[in-house]
């Protein structure tokens, strides 16, 4: 058996007639933080809806420790330690923060995330905790996504496009909040437009390009040239 925590292989995924996904060889280590990069319409994030069941693929082409998880129903998935930050974050507008955070907690495994935990991280959190979700900056609320995909105590967390809508320095500190959110060799996958953030956040990358893998690399030894070639296919 391989010591990768998380792997596809051969990931095809379609909406009815369409194909999304044409065979993505992914591989994950406990541990690891990788980023996907891409083009708009690339499939990341038909790949993240793919790894967590929200796009339905075959059993074996999704595999956890080793295990099938393709197609399995979300909560299972979550369940089984995969848990999702959604691009657009996606929180319940009607809910306070902490009823956001506690959402997350519905397919909850043993581990060390809680509210107090979560509380301790991000302070704005429990400074809001009783006002709408919605009265919060972009930012804080990027805060309240990441803490609802923590309190399912998650082994792999995916972060689709963290950045999606925020200036610059929202970008930068909720980046460098990572290294204190991948505790106790959680593995982190995140899609990220913003190829150097992505390079300096990440230890290995992929790019994909309509619906392949074009590049694949440890993050520091990848030039802009080769970059610039998987993303945009030029030649
Ligand atoms: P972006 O950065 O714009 O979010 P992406 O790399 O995440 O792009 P996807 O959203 O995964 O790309 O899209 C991959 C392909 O699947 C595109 O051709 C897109 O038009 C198509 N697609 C995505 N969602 C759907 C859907 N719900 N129904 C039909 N086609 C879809």
């Amino acid at each position: 058996m391989s010591g990768n925590i998380m792997e596809t292989s051969g990931l095809q995924a379609s909406y009815g007639d369409s194909q999304a996904l044409f065979g993505i060889d992914f591989q994950l280590a406990k541990g690891e933080l990788v980023a996907i990069i891409g083009a708009n319409g690339a499939g990341k994030s038909t790949f993240m809806k793919a790894l967590t069941g929200l796009v339905k693929v075959p059993a074996n082409s999704v595999c956890l420790h080793g295990k099938p998880i393709g197609g399995l129903p979300p909560g299972e998935i979550v369940r089984k330690g995969l848990a999702l930050v959604p691009e657009g974050r996606r929180l319940f507008p009607s809910l306070t923060v902490e009823e956001n955070l506690l959402m997350g907690a519905f397919a909850r495994r043993s581990g060390p995330w809680n509210l107090q935990r979560l509380y301790k991280l991000f302070p704005i959190l429990a400074e809001k905790a009783k006002h709408p979700s919605t009265s919060l900056s972009g930012g804080q609320q990027q805060l309240v996504a990441i803490g609802r995909a923590l309190m399912s105590n998650p082994e792999v967390l995916l972060c689709d496009e963290l950045s999606l809508g925020l200036a610059p320095v929202v970008i930068k500190e909720i980046y460098d909040s990572l290294p204190l959110v991948v505790t106790e060799g959680m593995s982190v996958v995140i899609v990220e437009q913003d190829v150097v953030m992505a390079q300096t956040v990440s230890r290995r990358i992929y790019c994909f390009q309509e619906g392949r893998v074009s590049l694949e690399g440890a993050s520091g030894d990848l030039t802009r040239e080769q970059i610039s070639h998987a993303y945009f296919g030029v030649c």
